[in-house]
């Protein structure tokens, strides 16, 4: 598995960081909501997050 921040192999201690600093880093990240970060690194992607709820889902048992 490869650090999510700087994308080098993980380290076992801090994984699934390569470093503490790594791992720092990212949770300052969470700390300040993530993504709110004026000008910051690039490549984050919002949209592959939580998942919301489905729709289709319960369809199936009421339709009966
Ligand atoms: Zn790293």
């Amino acid at each position: 598995m490869a650090c999510p921040i700087c994308s080098k192999p993980a380290q076992k201690p801090y994984s699934p960081f390569c470093s503490r600093r790594c791992a720092d880093v990212d949770l300052s990240r969470w700390l300040k909501g993530g993504y709110a970060i004026p000008g910051g690194g690039a490549g984050e992607d919002e949209g592959d997050g939580i998942p919301g709820p489905n729709p289709g889902e319960n369809n199936d048992l009421e339709d009966r």
